[in-house]
């Protein structure tokens, strides 16, 4: 049975170690993502070439997302690498202070509008939460806090505000140089993180394309309050991820399963890609069976709509990279057994205003309600395949483009499986043909299978898609 949830996994150290890659094409792997918070250009090129010779070699279709760093805000260097702060002392973050010389009773901080953009009473998360301080007041480009809760805090720590607010843009000098390395490295996706405002994804889209990069557009959601301008946020982009390590820490983690489940539906109603991430399969860092809870908490996400599940620390230096995406396979499997992702009232009182988009809703009623074994969808842009995947379906969609660019984006989608497909037939009969004999050739379609085919009459002109044929495989095809 093919998998319709898709698999993002983070490369990194772990998946540098020989043969680690290609056991994870073989265990499912539909998407990488190179985390440009660590590592340096080179690694992530020599990565990005990788993946893309695996593909070649074993004719599985994998792309690649840039995650670019952003404004995290973090704190500097301790004299001894870390300290153990106890509950109630006194703490400082200080703009001033030496960045290397921190110690249990001060650190220095990167980003400089902090001691304006906080008051007293303001509580600050170090560490994804794991240390919480209260602001006691500011005295000259000082914070001056009472520790809340305790532990050990190491080097170069990220700090949220809770309840969200600090003003950094989005978009780093640093965002804008590993943009050109992007560019050259040919994405299919980058994200962009922190975004506040639907114009922070324009202006990344801006510099893309300045840069000759066509790719699509994640927005990160890991702010509180990019939730005030959601539909926004959603429409500017590509794709939309539920970044819950930063997003949990900003509203809180007893707030996160609600917001996945609204920024899931809405994404999907937007006509946009959801991803759901971090902390997934986090007990597979270290042990090769996920916990019960990882269980529910990917079949969940399948439950909620998500295109994509993200594997981080898993993947990218955990012990069990090929493993943690075996599980997440075998659970993505049985969730899509379930009746209520496989049935959609989604889009079934509107009206569409466009031929190519109608086609498509059209072959997903057709396909949900009768016997059909699969779509082919001849697809410039892929427009047609997305509009098809945003209802739930248990029917396989095929994307048949010649176009890489457009594989590579169809490949983020649910129940989307690229195929590349290059013809220069001008009848329709044989142009059917060779749809249905390259699906043979894959062993996704078998003589007796029923098949949808959506195409135009003209080739190589995106949004033409203007007729859909059912044909029967093994049957001649005369027109
Ligand atoms: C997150 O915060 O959940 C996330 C995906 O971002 P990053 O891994 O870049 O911190």
């Amino acid at each position: 049975m093919l998998r319709r949830t898709k698999i993002l996994a983070t490369l990194g150290p772990a998946t540098d170690k020989p043969g680690v890659l290609e056991g994870m094409f073989a265990a499912g792997l539909d998407f990488v993502r190179m985390n440009f918070s660590h590592g340096s250009a080179q690694d992530h090129i020599n990565r990005a070439n990788s993946v893309r010779e695996l593909s070649l070699k074993t004719g599985r279709l994998v792309g690649i997302l840039a995650d670019l760093q952003g404004p995290k805000i973090r704190i500097a260097r301790f004299k001894d690498t870390k300290v153990y702060l106890n509950e109630g002392q006194n703490f400082a973050l200080d703009i001033n202070l030496d960045p290397m010389a921190g110690d249990n009773t001060q650190v220095g901080i990167t980003y400089e509008p902090l001691a304006l953009e906080v008051k007293p009473g303001s509580r600050l998360l170090l560490d994804d939460g794991r240390i919480v301080l209260d602001v006691v007041n500011v005295e000259n480009m000082r914070v001056n806090c009472t520790v809340v809760v305790g532990g050990d805090l190491s080097n170069n720590k990220g700090i949220n505000l809770l309840g969200g607010g600090l003003s950094a843009a989005a978009l780093t000098d640093k965002d804008k140089e590993d943009i050109k390395t992007i560019a050259i490295m040919k994405c299919d996706y980058v994200a962009i993180s922190f975004p506040r405002t639907a114009e922070d994804l324009h202006e990344a889209r801006r510099l893309l394309v300045a840069a000759g990069c066509h790719a699509g557009i994640v927005a990160k959601v890991e702010r509180a309050e990019a939730l005030d301008v959601i539909d926004e946020i959603i429409l500017a982009s590509d794709a939309v991820m539920v970044a819950r390590g930063d997003l949990g820490v900003e509203i809180g983690d007893a707030n996160l399963p609600a917001v996945q489940k609204m920024l899931i539906k809405r994404t999907r109603e937007l006509n946009r890609v959801a991803i759901t991430a971090t902390q997934m399969m986090e007990s597979m860092i270290d042990n090769p069976i996920p916990t019960r809870a990882e269980v529910f908490d990917v079949a969940n996400a399948v439950y909620d709509g998500t295109d994509v599940i993200m594997l981080s620390a898993e993947t990218a230096s955990g012990k069990y990279p090929i493993k943690a995406i075996g599980a997440m396979h075998r659970v993505c499997i049985e969730a899509e057994k379930q009746s209520k992702v496989r049935l959609s009232r989604h889009r079934i009182e509107l009206q569409f205003d466009r031929v190519d988009e109608a086609i498509a809703m059209s072959a997903m009623y057709m396909a949900n309600h009768s016997k059909i074994n699969g779509i082919a969808a001849l697809t410039e842009s892929g427009s047609t395949t997305l509009w098809m995947s945003r209802i739930s379906s248990g029917i396989p969609i095929f994307a048949l483009s010649p176009h890489q660019e457009t594989l590579g984006k169809v490949t983020l989608y649910r129940g989307v499986f690229p195929v590349l497909f290059i013809h220069d037939l001008s009848d329709h009969a044989e142009v059917n043909r060779a749809i249905i004999a390259e699906l043979k050739r894959r062993g996704v379609a078998v003589d007796g299978d029923t098949f949808i085919i959506t195409q135009g009459d003209l080739k190589g002109i995106p949004g033409g898609t203007n007729a859909l044929k059912v044909i029967t495989v093994g049957q001649d095809l005369t027109h």
